[in-house]
């Protein structure tokens, strides 16, 4: 079979090649490629900056955000040939931590975590993949292609459960929900905070075009601009870019006892403002900053669910661009256009 390979910290070194068909061992469910979702993590693999290979091996297949079709659903699980599946990415570390041994390896404790197309697993870059019946999940088939944004929906099911989590220490009732960033993780992040019944706004830095088409189609409201500059303080920042200066702005513009989670993975910035009068403006509001990355079974359902019963139209408008497995260095190429790309493997 052909699969999407990298050498992981060695620039330039992907490659759309022949690969041998996936182990037996790697999982009794065996899974005919749909698609694959291309984000940051995947380019900053290709360029060498992240990404570890399966121990013992060369080369690691890229991908984490997957959609397949069962070709063999194997003895222990009860799927059909034929369903829509996704794969989730990460694995628990094999101590456990406290937290992998309850299942929550995405609050893995001691970093020996494994990921799919990330951590010492492959990817689902491949055109059959294989996977344990237990980290396979099913979507609704009427999603189709769809089901390629699950992955990015649990992320931010993670996310606002823990802004939930931290609202719940006293007595709360968000009014005002701030998006920063309106790429796929933000526009999702949107769109699930809209199914709560709060004010959602997102800001970002184009001022035309889908983004904010894609928002007000929400009846969510946009801005672009400075976060500094919107006209009223919100009780919750889901900030998605990563950028230095947004981060400190966030920070400078949340409401009393505001809620920041942070789920964009940047680097740099220079501090605008003293430590110290951040920390003294978060103590004299009670302001909370709470990173979160990845999901654990819980947000795959949760996030599955609302998957299911989104509007078709507009989560459709989300995928930007389609590539074929042979053109993956074009669909890694950021075009200023683009909300998600997708590598195809097959018709749906
Ligand atoms: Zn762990």
């Amino acid at each position: 079979m052909k699969a999407i390979t990298v050498e992981p910290k060695k620039p330039g070194s992907a490659r759309y090649e022949d690969f041998p068909e996936p182990e037996v061992g790697e999982g009794s469910v065996l899974v005919e490629a749909v698609a694959v979702g291309v984000c940051g993590t995947d380019v900053e693999i290709v360029e060498g900056k992240y990404g570890w290979a399966p121990p013992g091996k060369k080369s690691l297949v890229l991908g984490h955000e997957s959609l397949g079709r069962v070709i063999d659903p194997g003895p222990n699980s009860s799927l059909k040939k034929g369903d829509l599946v996704v794969g989730i990415v990460r694995r628990p570390d094999p101590v456990p931590c406290p937290n992998c041994a309850v299942g929550e390896w995405d609050m893995c404790r001691n970093g020996q975590y494994t990921e799919r197309g990330i951590k010492e697993i492959h990817g689902f870059m491949s055109e059959r993949w294989r996977i344990e019946p237990e980290y396979v999940i099913k979507v609704d088939p009427s999603l189709g292609i769809l089901g390629v944004l699950l992955e990015p929906t649990t992320v931010v099911t993670k996310a606002l459960e823990q802004v939930v989590a931290v609202g719940q220490r006293a007595f709360w009732e968000p009014e005002t929900l701030l998006v920063t960033g309106a790429g796929p993780i933000g526009l999702l992040a949107a769109f699930v905070a809209s199914l709560r019944g709060i004010e959602v706004h997102v800001l970002d830095r184009v001022e035309t075009g889908l983004k904010p088409e894609l928002v007000r189609d929400l009846g969510a409201i946009y801005h672009s601009g400075s976060v500094l500059d919107l006209g009223f303080e919100p009780d919750v920042i889901i900030e998605c870019t990563g950028v230095g200066s947004v981060i400190a702005d966030a920070i400078q513009k949340i409401g009393a006892g505001g809620i920041i989670c942070l789920t964009g993975v940047g680097t740099g910035g220079v501090a605008s403002r003293a430590v110290a009068d951040v920390a003294a403006a978060a103590v004299l509001k009670n302001n909370v900053i709470v990173g979160s990355v990845n999901a654990n079974k819980r947000h795959w359902y949760k996030a599955a669910k609302a998957l299911a019963n989104a509007d078709r139209k507009w989560m459709g408008r989300l995928i930007t661009r389609r590539e074929k497995p042979e053109n993956f260095k074009q669909a890694l190429e950021r075009k200023p256009d683009d909300i998600k790309v997708i590598i195809q493997f097959s018709d749906i």
